[in-house]
């Protein structure tokens, strides 16, 4: 049964991932499934999708409901072709609809896009676009692996809006070993000052797999330290809101209203469906658990075994009750006003100071959480050490 709330059909409206994993070069950072390549089958990837959205249309729980959200993630979904990205969204919405109003975001690196393919995109029915701006510092620039400059991001930026896009969202990256305060706050005001409803700021982190991880390993980089880190991340969190960007999420900022509605559908605990390769879905059921599951990661498997059934799925598992008590917890303490509890015991049927009582009481005592007017909400402490307070509702 469906549990996410009700638009006028009876049907929740829910959100559509659709990963794109191609780039012309892997950033060094970057442990998204994303790879590099010099050409690729493009046509072939967007049949791929569209037999996967015609499938998975016609299956429970996304059959007869409508679309709120839709993001083109990657990878770089800026390299594809507009119309590729039409005939996605219009299979789209010939199959499941689409909500008037509905976000449909597109990740671009901004060294991929000009004028008339922004134009194109626009008229394609993308109405949000989120730029790799990450810094405007050419030094820093090159050493994240960007195939951009500083001025190819301003462009990108100019030429968004030239194009008729409202929304759009600018990445920074901060805590880059090199860097300082001062040069982070200078990327805040560059990037302001072109504009966006929208900034995310990530503090750099050093994942296995990647090839910084394996520099850092041999010694030849040193990440930022830990006093330092949290030093950056008090000047990010003082300097957006300063300017406009009031902080909604741990790494996301944006005035009232702009927040991206997609990602606060992951956030909230809601269903979404992931299609492409790699993506992971998430359908939400009646006993406040659920199932998840995830495509075959490699480009070339995905579009052999999407073209031939529609399903390309690599592995699932059941969200038991308990585990969505605890992810529902820690996926919306990444919120700035967290959860309300009631919205907690409506979900699951009993309160949460009956399911977590005894682990929140040590966080509270610990000035990591924060309970005021009804909700649950990370602490400026809770904040910095917000893995922390997550493991404790793993
Ligand atoms: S462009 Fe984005 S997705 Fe591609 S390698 Fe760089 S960070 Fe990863």
């Amino acid at each position: 049964m469906l549990t996410d709330s009700d638009n006028s059909n009876g049907a929740k409206a829910f959100s559509l991932y659709l990963h794109i994993p191609y780039c012309q070069s892997k950033c060094p950072y970057c442990d998204f499934n994303s790879h590099a390549v010099t050409s690729w089958p493009e046509d072939d990837y967007v049949r791929a999708l569209v037999a996967e959205i015609e499938r998975r249309s016609d299956e429970v729980p996304w059959a007869g409901r409508r679309l709120k959200t839709i993001f083109f993630g990657g990878g770089t979904p800026s390299l594809f072709r507009p119309e590729s990205i039409a005939a996605i969204l219009t299979e789209a919405e010939r199959k499941f609809g689409i909500e008037r109003g509905a976000e449909v975001t597109l990740e671009a690196n901004p060294g991929t896009v000009d004028a008339a393919k922004l134009g194109g995109m626009r008229a394609a029915g993308i109405n949000r676009i989120s730029f790799g701006a990450q810094s405007f510092n050419e030094a820093r620039l090159k050493f994240l692996g960007r195939i951009h400059s500083a001025e190819e991001t301003r462009e990108a930026a100019r030429n968004a809006r030239r194009a008729g896009f409202e929304r759009f969202n600018l990445d920074l990256i901060f805590a880059v070993p090199g860097q300082s305060v001062d040069e982070v706050l200078n990327d805040i005001a560059e990037a302001a000052a072109l504009g966006p409803d929208h900034i995310s700021a990530y503090n750099l982190t050093f994942e296995e797999g990647t090839a910084f991880f394996t520099e850092m390993k041999r010694g030849r980089i040193r990440p930022i330290d830990s006093d330092r880190q949290a030093e950056f991340y008090t000047a990010v969190r003082e300097e957006l809101p300063r300017r406009g960007y009031k902080m909604y999420e741990i790494s996301n900022y944006a005035p009232p209203g702009h927040e991206a509605r997609h990602n606060l559908s992951y956030w909230r605990g809601e269903s979404y469906l992931g299609l492409g390769a790699g993506a992971h879905s998430f359908a939400r059921e009646e006993h406040g658990g659920g199932r998840r599951w995830w495509n075959e990661r490699m480009p070339a498997r995905y579009v052999e075994q999407a073209l031939a059934g529609g399903v390309a799925e690599a592995g699932g598992e059941t969200v038991d009750a308990r585990s969505a008590r605890g992810e529902f917890v820690f996926l919306n303490l990444r919120l700035r006003d967290g959860f309300a509890l009631s919205d907690f015991e409506r979900r699951f049927g009993e309160s949460f100071d009956s399911v977590f009582g005894a682990r929140a009481a040590r966080l509270f005592e610990g000035d990591l959480l924060l309970r005021a007017t009804g909700r649950i909400y990370l602490s400026e402490r809770g904040l910095e050490l917000a893995d922390s307070v997550f493991a404790e509702f793993i």
